[in-house]
């Protein structure tokens, strides 16, 4: 399956992606992992893209992209994968399109996860991550970038929405309530669901 998880910073993104993915069986690829990966790395990927990060920015599409394809060229990506992060913009989301049909594939569901924009304020301000045994807060989330961040979502991301829509791939999904709970709505309207597996004989 090729699946891409889309939802404001907040929304729980991150931990849904996981799940889900292993639930599918195929990788969940995050674009902000990567990055996060490349900034402590020290990588000149990283150093790019900090900048844009820092200020709560999207990292340019050419950077982005080029990462995007190098990762769904590796091999665990072949038999599906679970996007998380990307793409971001509808220019991401026509190359996406445009380099998956050069392999013979297409998405075969977009997932939105729906959070009202009071609670992921208060989600992402609370948000804390455990980095060598220490809780700290990630400098994009900060409440001065978070506000940014969610200003840049619903100005470059929110319109994948309505893209996704119209190829008939998008559902939407309540991202309030419990992890297993949104698990559930995820994998019921992808199809995936424990319940609709065709039973063997
Ligand atoms: P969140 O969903 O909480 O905003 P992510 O971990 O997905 O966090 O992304 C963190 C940052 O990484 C973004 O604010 C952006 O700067 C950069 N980034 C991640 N994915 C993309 C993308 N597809 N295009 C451009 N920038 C991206």
């Amino acid at each position: 399956m090729r699946v891409v998880l889309l939802g404001p910073p907040g929304a729980g993104k991150g931990t849904q992606a996981q799940v889900i993915a292993d639930r599918l069986g195929v990788p969940a690829i995050s674009t902000g992992d990567i990055f996060r990966a490349n900034v402590s790395g020290k990588t000149e990927l990283g150093q790019k893209a900090k900048v844009y990060m820092d200020a709560g920015n999207l990292v340019p599409d050419e950077i982005t992209v080029a990462m995007v394809k190098d990762r769904l060229a590796e091999t665990d990506a072949k038999g599906g994968f679970l996007l998380d992060g990307f793409p971001r913009t509808i220019a991401q989301a026509e190359q996406l399109r445009e380099s998956l049909a050069d392999l013979g594939q297409a998405l075969d569901g977009v997932l939105e996860l729906v959070v009202d924009e009071d609670e992921l304020v208060r989600r992402l301000s609370g948000r804390r991550m455990l980095v060598d045994g220490e809780m700290i807060q990630r400098d994009d989330d900060r409440p001065e970038t978070v506000r940014h961040r969610l200003h840049v979502y619903r100005d470059q991301t929110a319109p994948l929405s309505g893209f996704y829509e119209s190829e008939g791939l998008l559902s939407r999904i309540d991202a309030i309530g419990e992890i297993e709970e949104v698990t559930g709505r995820a994998l019921q309207a992808l199809g995936a669901a424990d319940g609709d597996k065709p039973s063997a004989g």
